[in-house]
């Protein structure tokens, strides 16, 4: 008896246009549809192929080549859905704010970053990427093509609407089929940013916890922070409470008033999130630790 008795190959479909992509997915709209991208994310699922659930109707997006093209001006830079990651950070390496270019240059290898896409990167279901948190934070705003009955429309978006408020992908459930055909990231220039990412988000997302924090910068304090931490394998924090925490913050910070913010971050995540693992808290710790560090060094050199 084949060993896979029940199972049959999927229809990979392999469309040229964004049309071609509508009017597939609505000719299938009785059919599971998935689509991919680089890939990457999809085949380290456990049982993705072969395997009864994912007997689907599979989108490569590899031949749209308006999935490819990018566009700058001085304000921004939009990003086609299927560019990789590698080739964003060759792109923006002078001119994306700096916390971008590390939360790329932390996401996996330099040779899966050649295969991994901004798209797919956005939209994983389960998971929250470093990157995808980043971008929320920088408020990037993406085009998103939503399929209908012999058409498909366009509409631009901030980023965060693909998710809920603490970070679930949603973009699927509000408009079945929607897909991210490009991003438009701003050029823009903050006097503090902090990035830093602990533990593999995908291999061992219980360990993983990222810190992000942009912000202007004057004698004062800061002036208009905002932090977002990832929790992978649970979601985001990111809220106006945390961010008027740091403002209020006096600089430069001593032990009892990052221990106060640390304490406050914590609260937030467990009535938000749930609670995390005592190895994301003491890594949270360390990088909060750390970036009051870096935030006191740099208002002392004003
Ligand atoms: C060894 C290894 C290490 C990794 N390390 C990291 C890491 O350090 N940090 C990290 O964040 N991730 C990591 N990943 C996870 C993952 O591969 C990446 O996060 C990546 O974002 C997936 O991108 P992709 O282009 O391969 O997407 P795919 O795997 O093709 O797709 C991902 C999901 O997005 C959907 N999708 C793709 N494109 C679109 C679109 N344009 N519109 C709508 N939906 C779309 C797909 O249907 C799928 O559900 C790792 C994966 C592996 C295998």
């Amino acid at each position: 008896m084949p060993l896979y008795t029940e199972l049959r190959s999927p229809n990979v479909h392999e469309p040229k246009t964004i049309g071609e992509y509508a009017d597939t997915v609505i000719n299938y709209s009785g059919s599971a549809t998935s689509i991919w991208a680089g890939g990457t994310y999809i085949m380290s699922r456990p049982d993705f192929y072969p395997s009864a659930a994912t007997n689907v109707e599979i989108i490569n997006l590899k031949d749209i080549e308006e999935l490819y093209r990018i566009q700058r001006n001085d304000r921004f830079s939009e990003i086609g859905a299927m560019v990789s990651l590698n080739d964003i950070a060759l792109l923006g390496n002078n001119i994306f704010p700096r916390s971008l270019i590390q939360a790329i240059e932390s996401t996996a290898c330099r040779m899966m970053r050649e295969r991994i896409s901004i798209g797919g990167t956005l939209c994983l279901k389960g998971l929250n990427s470093p990157l995808s948190s980043v971008l929320v934070l920088l408020d990037t705003a993406v085009e998103v093509v939503i399929p209908k009955r012999r058409n498909f429309t366009r509409r631009w978006m901030h980023v965060s609407r693909l998710y809920d408020k603490n970070g679930k992908f949603i973009l699927n459930t509000v408009f079945p089929n929607a897909l991210v055909s490009k991003i438009r990231i701003i050029i823009q220039d903050f006097d503090f940013e902090y990035f830093s990412t602990a533990g593999k988000p995908v291999c061992n997302p219980d360990e993983a916890v990222s810190l992000a924090v942009v912000s202007k910068l004057d004698q004062n304090g800061l002036t208009s922070p905002r932090a977002i931490i990832t929790i992978p394998s649970m979601g985001y924090a990111y809220s106006k409470d945390i961010d008027t925490l740091l403002e209020s913050m006096p600089l430069p910070a001593n032990e009892n008033s990052t221990k106060e913010l640390f304490k406050n971050i914590m609260a937030y995540i467990s009535d938000n999130l749930g609670p995390i693992t005592p190895i994301q808290e003491a890594r949270l710790n360390g990088m909060m630790k750390d970036m009051v560090l870096s935030l006191n060094q740099n208002i002392l050199s004003l």
